[in-house]
């Protein structure tokens, strides 16, 4: 803590009780002899976002979730899924321990967590996050998924590369003509 009176780097502590949520010090600067006061407070650690333009912003919980609700969106998922999904991306970041976390970082955790999650609301968000320019880089996303799956069967069987609303109708009378 610099001097406010002459900016001098060190100052000691002459007097120091807690207050409320913190700690309130009396410093003597070791230049001038100016005395001031300082409060100590603990203060949650905030987490910022490098994105891709190199712009910082905090992270801000609400927009993950507003990312992962739209990927869910009508998706067969019981309640509470996205808020635990959001919980334990927010939780994996700052686990990190950084200040600063590139946003690629954190797509890439909520790829992870859709992946494991359900198909669709994974192709769907990584439609925008990879922003994928044609639909060959498309399906590629969707063969690199159908290969994982392959070697891992899951009872959700295979999807067909077609518009969401179309491979939800196709996943539909799939579940029905099994029935
Ligand atoms: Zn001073």
């Amino acid at each position: 803590m610099e001097c406010p009176y002459c900016g001098y780097h060190d100052s000691k502590v002459i007097d120091s009780r807690d207050v409320n949520d913190g700690v309130r010090r009396r410093r003597q600067c070791l230049s001038c002899s100016a005395s001031f006061t300082t409060y100590e407070r603990l203060q949650p650690a905030s987490l910022f976002v490098i994105k891709k333009d190199q712009r910082r912003e905090e992270f801000d919980r609400n927009k993950l979730m507003a990312g992962l609700r739209k990927a869910c969106e009508k998706r067969p998922l019981p309640t509470g899924t996205v808020d635990k999904l959001a919980d334990d991306i927010e939780a994996e970041l700052y686990r990190l321990g950084r200040s600063e976390v590139p946003s690629k970082v954190i797509g890439d955790m909520v790829m992870g967590g859709l992946k494991n999650l359900d198909d669709i609301a994974y192709i769907r968000f990584a439609s925008v996050y990879r922003d994928f320019t044609d639909i060959t880089a498309l399906k590629q996303e969707v063969d690199t998924l159908l290969t994982s799956q392959a070697e891992t069967p899951r009872p959700t069987g295979q999807l067909p590369l077609l518009p969401n609303d179309k491979l939800e109708e196709l996943a539909r009378s799939h579940r029905r003509n099994r029935r």
